[in-house]
């Protein structure tokens, strides 16, 4: 329902949290952040209302420079941890709005290769799908962008993996995306407003698009692969 990632140079976690709250309007029954700290993946998920996972930060911080977050609106599975974004597979933390239509034909595929989901949702085989490019030995931009030639479906997606904390990818299909300009730093939301505190130097992906985000700035390519100049703006946000 709600996306967020922050390329920083400050710890992520409670920006992220911060970012979060201003996309709490929309709605959300769980949510969770992942962060890269020293290479290292982790996250931290809960249900309810986003003091939910603060508090849970209190108890098991999260360090790192890099990071994603996610407020989930539950479309396939029920609310719960388990359910709860940023999902995880390997190397690989994707969080993710919208609906993966072929997830089924998608997951059936991934088991017969022995890769079992831990949840009931549609976006862990996003995860899944990019870990599996990855053990064959793609780079992550690779992975990422043999997943998305397999999904089908309304989405917007952000994919953060382990021992990169300069890198994000964001894809944009049917479901909005905008990418925020910062002073050495790069940020990524579903909505603008989540990006207001942070800046108001914002690249919005047009449909089909997808970004290599690196905290020099942004590649972003159409959905056949070409480059794509997609013109920065300011917006006027009241942070
Ligand atoms: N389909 C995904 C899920 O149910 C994403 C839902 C959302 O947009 O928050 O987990």
């Amino acid at each position: 329902c709600g996306i967020v990632g922050i390329l920083g140079s400050h710890e992520v976690a409670p920006l992220l949290v911060e970012s979060l709250k201003r996309l709490e309007y929309r709605g959300y029954d769980s949510a969770g952040i992942a962060t890269v700290d020293g290479g290292r993946l982790d996250r931290r998920r809960a249900v309810g209302k986003l003091v939910n996972l603060s508090d849970l930060l209190v108890h098991e911080p999260l360090a790192g420079k890099a990071g994603i977050g996610h407020t989930r609106w539950a479309t396939h599975g029920a609310p719960s941890v388990r359910n709860a974004h940023p999902h995880r597979a390997g190397r690989v933390a994707v969080v993710h709005n919208g609906i993966i239509e072929n997830f089924r034909e998608l997951r059936a595929w991934l088991s017969e290769r022995g890769l079992a989901h831990e949840s009931d949702t549609d976006t862990e085989t996003v995860a899944l799908l990019a870990d599996h490019y990855l053990s064959d030995g793609a780079t992550p931009v690779e992975a990422a962008e043999m997943t998305l030639a397999r999904l089908q479906g309304a989405y917007a997606l952000l994919f953060l993996f382990e021992g990169e904390e300069d890198l994000m990818i964001a894809a944009r299909k049917g479901s909005p995306l905008a990418i925020g300009h910062g002073d050495g730093e790069m940020y990524v939301g579903s909505d603008a407003i989540a990006l207001a505190s942070l800046t108001s130097r914002v690249t919005y992906l047009e449909e089909g698009d997808w970004a290599v985000v690196t905290r020099a700035g942004a590649t972003i390519r159409d959905g056949a692969g070409r480059l794509a100049n997609r013109a920065a703006r300011t917006i006027q946000i009241d942070a």
